[in-house]
């Protein structure tokens, strides 16, 4: 592949996917405590739990701790309510219930969409979901169905069998779920706004490398 005036300076990462707002499965892969602006903000990654378990949709969740040098836990905030929908599961105490525990069930919880960010709206294009709230605990994790669940320790590797770039149409990006454009299965995947399974992916790379 020539290299030349088009290259643009790399991207890093992604944009999560969007997909419909709405109640979702989901578990907990991990989490991580970010400073951004002043505040810590604990991130959830979460990993939809779908029928269908090609689609691996992974979405994050925010949840606000206050200021980065005093942070705390208060008693309104979206992370305590989480911590009580624990407790009310196992019957435990709210204040001792530790992050890592979000990672021993399921959880029925609700994604939206991000359509403004603190400059003000967000292009369509440029808007994407997120887990909102944690809605009920579903039950532990351990007694979900093996296929239906993710790997524990490592991040689900999430787009086994696409390949990451077709000539001419460009890498493969997470998009909003939407359906292949040449049979209509669902996917959350493209190149350069055209959706496709991963089989037509694969098609799609041969047919355009013997061209
Ligand atoms: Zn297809």
């Amino acid at each position: 592949m020539s290299r030349g005036e088009d290259d643009l300076i790399s991207w890093d990462g992604d944009l999560p996917p969007r997909i419909d707002p709405g109640e979702y499965n989901a578990v907990v892969l991990w989490t991580k405590p970010v400073d951004r602006y002043g505040n810590r903000t604990l991130t959830f990654q979460w990993r939809l739990l779908l029928p269908d378990s090609h689609e691996q949709i992974e979405l994050a969740g925010y949840c606000n701790l206050g200021p980065a040098k005093h942070p705390k836990i208060r008693p309104g905030s979206k992370l305590a309510s989480w911590q009580r929908a624990i407790a009310d599961f196992t019957h435990g105490t709210p204040k001792r219930v530790p992050t890592k525990a979000f990672k021993t069930f399921w959880f029925r919880v609700r994604v939206r969409t991000v359509t403004r960010n603190a400059k003000g709206p967000l292009h369509p294009r440029d808007q994407y979901s997120v887990v909102d709230d944690i809605l009920s605990v579903g039950g532990k994790r351990s007694e979900l169905s093996a296929d239906s669940l993710p790997p524990l320790d490592k991040r689900a590797t999430a787009i086994t069998g696409y390949p990451s770039s077709i000539p001419g149409l460009g890498p493969l990006k997470k998009d909003a779920l939407s359906r292949c454009e040449q049979c209509d299965e669902p996917t959350s995947f493209s190149y350069r706004g055209h959706a496709l399974c991963v089989t037509h992916a694969n098609k799609e790379l041969i047919n355009r490398r013997d061209k």
